[in-house]
């Protein structure tokens, strides 16, 4: 895995930032179907990362003017922490990724990656430095390598392999009589939901930003892989931040720190346990997802 952590040469790193931003902007505009409405300040500098902290201040936002979604939200992400969004459906969590990656500006409060503020930086680097794992992943229609590959310009086979492996994928290619160039989407073999959130799990691994965002990413899922693959995700490198947008809080439990959301207002923040004592929305959150697994348990058998 070392392999995936090589520095990039700045003539590739221009390369990999147009192509990854393409990619990036495919999945979220997926997500969102929504145009771009943000543009590059003049003379804007790039973004710099040493520390890959993330701060929410005071953020206030809405899609439409008259409705505000997120009302002066607040999140501080430590550099290299594993945190969590979690909420009720139409909290806002999605928003915040999109906001994240400024597909939208907000109306009050600012965004600060390692305390620069993301409006004041070229987009390009801003998406260079962000990873997604969306819901619904986008594939290309062309070799299950290339669709990995794609992370990174100059990738190679070995990148490609450690990723497949890293993301649970070798089992299925090792199944593939044509491996790696096994076409993938309409015209080749089509891919499971699981399958697919796995393929864009490892292009994430072999674009290796510093800052990584999951949202729902695990949900198509079945829970043992799920938890691999979040602990291989986790293992990755100590200096990366991870963002888990979730809706099963079984996989988000070992968090750092998890941010409860309701109706576009932190309503708490801690870990775990420390959430479970509060019983609050979180503790409820909880013990309703461990009832219907119960149930779900009982049913199989
Ligand atoms: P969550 O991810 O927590 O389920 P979202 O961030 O997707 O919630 O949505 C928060 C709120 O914003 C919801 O009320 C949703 O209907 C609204 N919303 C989401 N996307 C748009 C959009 N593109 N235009 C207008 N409203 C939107
Ligand atoms: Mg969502």
């Amino acid at each position: 895995l070392t392999q995936l952590f090589r520095p990039l040469d700045m003539l590739g790193m221009v390369y990999r930032t147009i192509r990854q931003g393409l990619i990036d902007m495919a999945a979220m505009f997926k997500l969102m179907d929504e145009p771009q409405e943000v543009a590059d300040a003049p003379g804007a500098p790039a973004l710099v990362i040493r520390q890959p902290a993330v701060v929410f201040d005071n953020v206030t936002f809405g899609y439409d003017p008259d409705r505000t979604i997120l009302h002066g939200l607040t999140l501080e992400i430590a550099a290299g922490s594993k945190v969590a969004i979690v909420g009720p459906s139409g909290a806002g969590k999605s928003t915040i990724a999109r906001l994240l990656f400024r597909f939208y500006d907000p109306q009050g409060g600012r965004i600060l990656i390692d305390g620069q503020d993301i409006r004041l930086v070229t987009q390009i680097s801003l998406r260079a430095a962000l990873g997604i794992v969306p819901q619904d992943s986008v594939l290309f229609n062309d070799t299950i390598g290339y669709n990995i590959a794609y992370g990174r310009d100059g990738a190679d086979l070995s990148d490609v392999e450690a990723a497949a492996r890293a993301a649970a994928l070798m089992p299925l290619i090792e199944r593939l009589p044509k491996g790696f160039e096994t076409e993938v989407g309409e015209r080749g073999l089509k891919l499971s939901g699981g399958e697919k959130q796995r393929v864009a799990i490892a292009r994430t691994l072999v674009k290796n930003p510093p800052i990584v965002l999951f949202d729902e990413a695990t949900s198509a899922l079945d829970t043992r892989t799920e938890q691999d693959i979040l602990s291989t995700m986790r293992g990755l490198a100590e200096q990366r931040t991870t963002i888990s947008i979730a809706h099963r809080l079984s996989t988000i439990a070992d968090s750092d720190r998890i941010f409860v959301l309701d109706q576009g207002r932190l309503v708490e923040s801690g870990g775990h346990l420390e959430l479970l004592r509060r019983d609050g929305l979180y503790a409820e959150m909880w013990n309703r997802q461990a009832a219907e697994q119960g149930d779900l348990s009982e049913a199989a058998e």
